[in-house]
């Protein structure tokens, strides 16, 4: 399968996963337990399942308010698929795909909660953190230096996943800006 291929189904596959991510996304801006029960931001009205289909969930309103945040979830599922596509057209169909896609999810997540909680600060560090991963992977294969990053990806990944899930369980219990700090310090220390 050429890697252009394979990059067009990632995209699709991150139009897929975005809701679960949008999910995350609204459980930590709204300070409650990844598993529950889908809210309305204002009124609280059950909202059913319908935030975690695919494409639809763009359109989801709240029946009693109107209350929407397709914004929110436009932005998830675009990046996602950006970024799972850049990851497709860089690795193809290899062992290190599914690590990046891991990555590139949490980060997604960890952007877009920011980007909801602390809107000026993030607008200039994220797209920062974004274009030095990506100059980073396309940088890497020429240079060689794919075996130095590795393991800091992978260490930055699990850093950041392990102290995310602290984060959505408990969510009193750890700061966010602990949480976002993990995979860029796994990065940069690499
Ligand atoms: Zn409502």
């Amino acid at each position: 399968m050429s890697n252009v291929l394979i990059a067009l189904l990632l995209f699709v596959f991150g139009l897929v996963i975005g809701p679960l991510l949008g999910v995350v996304v609204d459980r930590a801006v709204d300070r409650e337990r990844l598993v529950a029960e889908h809210r309305c931001p204002s009124c609280r009205a059950s909202l059913g399942a319908a935030a975690l289909i695919p494409l639809r969930h763009w359109f989801l309103r709240c029946p009693d308010d109107e209350t929407h945040r397709q914004h929110r979830y436009w932005l998830v599922d675009f990046t996602a698929a950006a970024a799972f596509a850049t990851a497709g057209l860089r690795f193809g169909w290899s062992w290190e795909l599914a690590p990046y896609l891991g990555l590139f999810a949490a980060l997604v997540v960890m952007s877009v909660i920011d980007l909801e909680t602390h809107l000026l600060l993030n607008i200039l560090t994220y797209p920062a953190l974004f274009a030095g991963i990506f100059v980073i992977l396309l940088l890497s294969g020429p240079t060689g230096t794919e075996a130095r990053i590795w393991p800091a990806i992978v260490g930055g990944a699990v850093y950041g996943g392990v102290l995310g899930a602290a984060f959505l369980v408990y969510p009193p219990g750890l700061g966010l800006g602990d949480v976002k700090l993990a995979p860029t310090l796994g990065l940069f220390l690499g």
